[in-house]
Order: C-alpha cells, then structure tokens, then sequence
C-alpha cells in the first residue's frame, strides 16, 4: 500500500496552518520591519549570518519561516527556501523561492559564476 509521507517538518508547518495561523503571520511580519532595506531592494536582519527564529517549538532560518508562512507551503526537509538575492541574512519574500537542494547548489554555482541579475528579483 502506498500511502504520502510526510515528515517532521511538514507535519509542523499543517499544524502551525491549522491552529497558530495568525500568531505565525503576525510574527513573519514583526521579522520583515525589524528588517533594514538595502539598495539591491533586500530586507536584511542585524545579525551576522541568517536569522533564527523559534516558534511553538521548533527552531529554522527567519527566511524559510517568512516564506512558508506567507505562502501557506509546508515545506519538507528536503525543501529548501532559495535566496534569488544569494543573500543569506536577506527576508524579503520577494526574493524568496522554493526549491530543491540540488537547485540551491546549482544556484550557488551560478552565482558565483555570472553574480545576481537584480533585474530578475
Ligand atoms: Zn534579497
């Protein structure tokens, strides 16, 4: 029988979805004014590598919590929050994407390659 799996990480997110909605929101929201905007249009936090954030128990990077908050997606351990920017410490969802890991080394190769298209954010 087969059946959909979903790990730890999922299973928290469709809990937080379910009962802390709006407690989760308003918190993505406090991180993005505590924010400063930079002249490449990112929103970076005072800290010196990427935010961590702890909410109703679990603790991961400001960046992948703003996104799938705002998104609704329930991201997987195997779903990374990719930075379009190649800015680590950078919280603007807009800047933000969902991919795989393997996207999220081939986005670093091309960055370190060719660097950020500002235009494409
Ligand atoms: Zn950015």
């Amino acid at each position: 029988m087969e059946f959909e799996y979903a790990d730890a990480s999922q299973q928290w997110f469709e809990a937080v979805f379910k009962d802390h909605q709006e407690g989760a929101r308003s918190r993505a929201s406090s991180l993005i004014l505590e924010g400063s905007k930079t002249n490449t249009g990112c929103i970076v936090t005072p800290t010196q590598g990427a935010r961590k954030v702890r909410f109703m128990g679990r603790q991961m990077p400001a960046y992948r919590f703003i996104f799938c908050i705002q998104n609704q997606v329930s991201a997987s351990y195997d779903d990374v929050v990719r930075h379009r920017c190649n800015n680590r410490r950078c919280i603007n969802p807009d800047h933000l994407e969902l991919g795989s890991r393997g996207e999220n080394l081939q986005d670093e190769r091309e960055f370190a390659a060719n660097g950020v298209d500002y235009d494409l954010l």
